[in-house]
């Protein structure tokens, strides 16, 4: 796949973004948002590759082989800035807005456009989007600057309230299984199914978890969540071994694993599981627990995700669901 090709659910976005150009209304700014895994970089990228490329006769797509295309590809483009969050701080710094604001301050190579592409901008720290925010407030003729982001209302309202925006929409179930096979021709169809649904619908994410074979990691991980239900696991240990797997969304898995087991407490099939190849255990352990204490252990995960965000030691984390999760197994009858 090449970047000149349309994903087939971003047709609305592309079409929202071609009509800028097509009736010259170009915002300053714009914030591209949604759900992780659906491409917003790329779609980004394609506009972006679009806009720079300097042939006569383009329609939908850059041509590739222009000096402007050609510089892209190097990414050595003079007009085109990129920034992202630098691990392993994982923010968005004020030395890169200022080196950024500086390289800016030349006018632009090829006298098209310039464009300052932020992924990930809900990282920029206060000190990064109050020096940024003084550059949105002075808007640059032919300069057209893309916030993206998965976490929308992390970023400052000062500079949400001026960008345009554009949501990316999460596809049908059906779009991005054909899209799947034919990216991943050798993955099962069970497999791909099963992947997107743990990437709850996201193509890009269903596609990572199928490269870098998450399944098994996911597998392996919710056998050790049921030993220590079945009083096999000690909690402490397990806690011990998943804070070495950086790979893993554990905690993530973990609510989608409680969230389908809710829902066999309302019917015997539910439509919708984010884990369908689990769907067997998940509805034995619906038949096992009362769903007040499910629920009271699902508020825990929730809790715990938002201290994630800002504990460094995660291990007393997992630790601390883990014991609830044994406690509340062990407080009911488990045939095993
Ligand atoms: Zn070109």
């Amino acid at each position: 796949m090449t970047v000149s090709d349309n994903l087939p659910w971003q047709v609305a976005e592309w079409e929202h973004l071609m009509a800028y150009v097509q009736q010259d209304r170009m915002p300053h700014a714009l914030l591209v948002y949604g759900q992780q895994g659906l491409g917003k970089q790329y779609l980004v990228q394609r506009f972006a590759n679009f806009l720079l490329c300097s042939a006569d006769d383009k329609k939908n797509a850059a041509c590739g082989h222009c000096p402007s295309c050609l510089l892209m590809q190097a990414h050595t483009h003079p007009d085109f800035y990129f920034l992202a969050p630098i691990e392993p701080s994982e923010i968005i710094s004020i030395e890169q807005i200022r080196t950024l604001l500086q390289g800016l301050s030349l006018t632009s190579h090829f006298n098209l456009y310039r464009i300052i592409i932020v992924n990930q901008a809900h990282t920029m720290n206060v000190n990064a989007a109050n020096a940024f925010l003084k550059y949105l407030e002075e808007p640059v003729e032919r300069t057209l600057i893309v916030l993206i982001t998965d976490q929308y209302k992390r970023l400052p309202a000062t500079i949400v309230s001026r960008c345009q925006k554009l949501p990316v929409m999460r596809p049908a179930h059906n779009q991005v299984l054909s899209w799947l096979q034919l990216q991943k021709s050798d993955a099962t169809v069970d497999d791909i199914k099963a992947c997107l649904s743990l990437a709850n619908n996201a193509p890009y994410m269903a596609l990572t978890y199928l490269s870098d074979d998450t399944l098994s990691l996911r597998n392996a991980c919710y056998k050790e969540w049921l030993a220590v239900a079945k009083q096999r696991q000690h909690p402490v240990i397990v806690a011990e071994q998943w804070v070495k797997l950086t790979k893993a969304t554990l905690l993530a898995w973990m609510i989608s694993w409680v969230i389908d087991m809710t829902k066999f407490y309302f019917t015997a099939q539910p439509l919708h599981l984010f884990n369908p190849d689990l769907n067997n255990s998940l509805q034995a352990f619906a038949k096992q627990l009362e769903l007040k204490e499910l629920i009271i252990f699902y508020d825990l995960l929730l809790i715990s995700q938002q201290r994630m965000v800002t504990q460094i030691n995660n291990q007393s984390i997992y630790e601390e669901i883990l014991i609830a999760w044994f406690n509340l197994n062990s407080a009911q009858k488990h045939d095993s």
